[in-house]
């Protein structure tokens, strides 16, 4: 069969407005979008690509990576939107362990892939050529190829912050069903509208964001690169239905200048996911009558969980329950069923699921037990089946032999009423292998800061999950994805270690 759902959707939508990019002043209908995707799925034939080749596009949010999802879609192509803000090696290494046959880019963005074989750099999306290629006034028919459902659909790279990043692999229905399931877990239907500022090389921003909108029938209205100030721009002109955004992009929105909840007037509800919730930016949202509803996911399994509005007001920082399809345990090392309240590691079986890493049967193989992916997330659930995310096993600090949560520590300090932000990492640290330490931004300036918090936490949490070093900064480094750059502050905090010869 085929899975070229852009034709149908364009069958009852002709006209209505699919995308509209107001950086460009442009719009396209839902018969446009399959138009583009049909000339472009042309030209790449034209230039050789058949069924299985891996197709890339390195591009900020831009119509030109619907289309190229669309014409992969028709010719049974395999699309790879590669992650822009990786570093240079991490370019290197997604394109040549994919494989990729050529690369659409942004010109913005060309400089970064300086390392890449020539031949592979295909084509400009903002060229003049591009632009005649998938104009729609020059209908060139595709008629759509044939693929299995198990067919390799896409390879969407991991962000890296635990190693280079890893190709997981979507088959056409573990990538379809992602979708489906994702419009249906959040009622999308053709009368919404979003803006999309999450990236959409992230499965975050495509696979749950984009992708559900366009399948329902709705306007996607695309914002090129996420600033807090000009999504307030974006909220104001275009009112939109619901919004899907990293915690740190909430946070953005509300200390711009510009930001004003009246623009959340149509909003039917918020989505935070990606990493851990903001606990100051959501009593924020509370108080002017919005709840941040908690979704969890991977790029492993796109949608895999999420709050319920209703629950989300009494336990604002549980993931909720599974969404269809999809079925969880948590489990410890041996991998049996931990008890309810329990923290053991979150494991998720469904459709939307990976069959694994490309080019990676060992990882693949260490990823999954008795059929159930191993998110490396340990949570636990309570007496209702909610589930809380309690960290990345990675980022466990084991100090002197003990555990702690970073969360723990981080959920303490946020309440403190001088902390804005805080993360709290382990560095070296000669005596106890490692040591806990916290980063924080602060709500105002104070000299004292580090003594007044040490004094708060000292009371409320035990001697070896104190912090033993606090660093101030204006603001939390992010990774590719958005994310606090845990590395990063890591590697801060053993610097500030060494310079100031703390040794424990
Ligand atoms: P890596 O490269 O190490 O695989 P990544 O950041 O690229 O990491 P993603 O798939 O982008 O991986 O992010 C998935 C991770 O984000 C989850 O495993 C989890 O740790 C975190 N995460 C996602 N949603 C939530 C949430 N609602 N609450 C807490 N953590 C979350």
């Amino acid at each position: 069969m085929n899975y070229d759902w852009i034709k149908t959707r364009s069958n009852y939508d002709e006209v209505k407005a699919a995308v509209i990019d107001p950086g460009k002043g442009t719009e396209w209908s839902y018969q446009d979008l399959n138009i583009r995707a049909e000339n472009l799925a042309n030209y790449l034939q034209d230039q050789g690509i058949k069924r299985g080749d891996v197709v890339g596009i390195f591009a900020p949010n831009d119509v030109a990576i619907l289309d190229m999802l669309f014409a992969s879609f028709k010719m049974g192509a395999v699309f790879l939107p590669i992650n822009w803000r990786l570093k240079p090696m991490e370019i290197e290494s997604v394109i040549s362990d994919s494989g990729a046959k050529l690369i659409f880019y942004a010109s913005n963005h060309l400089e970064s892939l300086k390392g890449i074989p020539e031949q592979l750099i295909h084509m400009d999306i903002d060229s003049p050529e591009y632009d005649e290629i998938v104009n729609p006034e020059h209908h060139r028919p595709f008629k759509s190829v044939d693929v299995e459902s198990d067919d390799l659909a896409s390879l969407i790279y991991t962000s890296g912050t635990t190693g280079l990043p890893k190709g997981v692999m979507f088959t056409y229905d573990s990538f379809v069903s992602n979708v489906i399931n994702t419009a249906l877990t959040y009622k999308i239907n053709s009368s919404y509208s979003t803006i999309i500022s999450t990236p959409m090389f992230h499965v975050l921003g495509f696979n749950d964001l984009a992708l559900p909108l366009i399948m329902a029938g709705g306007t996607l209205i695309l914002h090129r690169y996420f600033d807090g100030g000009e999504l307030n721009e974006l909220m104001a002109k275009y009112q939109p239905n619901y919004l899907i955004l990293i915690p740190t992009m909430y946070y953005g929105m509300l200390v711009a200048d510009n930001f004003d909840i009246k623009n959340f007037k149509n909003i039917e509800f918020l989505i935070q996911g990606g990493s851990v919730p903001l606990p100051a930016v959501q009593k924020k949202f509370e108080s002017m009558g919005y709840t941040l509803i908690n979704g969890y996911g991977l790029t492993e399994a796109p949608l895999a969980m999420v709050n319920t509005p209703h629950n989300a007001i009494k336990k604002p920082m549980s993931i909720g329950k599974p969404v269809m399809y999809v079925d969880m345990r948590i489990v410890d090392e041996d991998h049996n069923d931990v008890e309810t309240g329990e923290i053991g590691e979150l494991a998720v079986k469904g459709k939307n699921v990976t069959p694994g890493y490309w080019n990676k049967p060992e990882e693949t193989e260490k990823s999954f037990a008795d059929g159930y992916f191993l998110t490396g997330d340990l949570a636990r659930k309570d007496e209702e089946g909610d589930v809380f995310i309690i960290n990345r096993k990675k980022e466990l600090i084991i100090t002197g032999g003990e555990n702690v949560l970073p969360s723990e520590v981080e959920a303490v300090l946020s309440e403190h009423p001088l902390v804005r932000q805080t993360v709290v990492v382990g560095y070296k640290s000669l005596k106890f292998g490692e040591s806990v330490s916290a980063v924080v931004v602060l709500q105002e300036d104070d000299s004292e800061f580090d003594s007044k918090l040490d004094e708060y936490v000292r009371e409320r949490l035990a001697g070896y999950k104190i912090p033993k070093m606090y660093l101030k900064l204006d603001e939390i480094p992010l990774n590719s994805t958005a994310k606090p750059d845990r590395m990063a502050l890591q590697k801060m905090m053993n610097q500030k270690a060494q310079a100031e010869k703390q040794e424990d």
